[in-house]
């Protein structure tokens, strides 16, 4: 339980940590606020988040996005505009997300957890499975 609450407060300050990265990129956005809501995957994933986004900007990414999701286990990132430099890198993103735990950030893989596809660690998708 004491674990729990732990796990808890870690993952708000990670969240927290992520909103600060991700505000400014909000300045380029079209409009409507690109707040928590635009954010939608584990905190695992956010050192890769921003991994990506430094190499989008420079590819020459603008700097707006409309959402980062997780889905089909795979981290999936909607930009206001694409070209071929940065399709294959949110492609490479894609397959490296699969390999990395969405919940804790240790080496991971795609599961099938409760009909959910999902990229989690050994232990993580044990927890998940309970
Ligand atoms: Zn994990």
């Amino acid at each position: 339980m004491k674990n729990d609450k732990k796990a808890h407060l870690y993952k708000e300050a990670q969240a927290q940590k992520m909103d600060d990265y991700l505000s400014s990129y909000k300045i380029l956005h079209d409009g409507h606020d690109a707040g928590e809501h635009n954010l939608w995957c584990g905190p695992g994933w956010y050192p890769l988040i921003i991994e990506m986004f430094e190499e989008l900007i420079e590819a020459g990414w603008n700097k707006q996005f409309s959402q980062i999701k997780e889905k089909w286990g795979m981290l999936t990132v909607y930009l206001d505009s694409y070209n071929d430099d940065l399709d294959s890198i949110l492609q490479k993103y894609e397959l490296l997300s699969t390999k990395v735990c969405e919940i804790c950030g240790n080496k991971g893989k795609r599961r099938q957890i409760k009909g959910w596809c999902i990229s989690l660690c050994g232990r993580c998708a044990k927890e998940r499975s309970l």
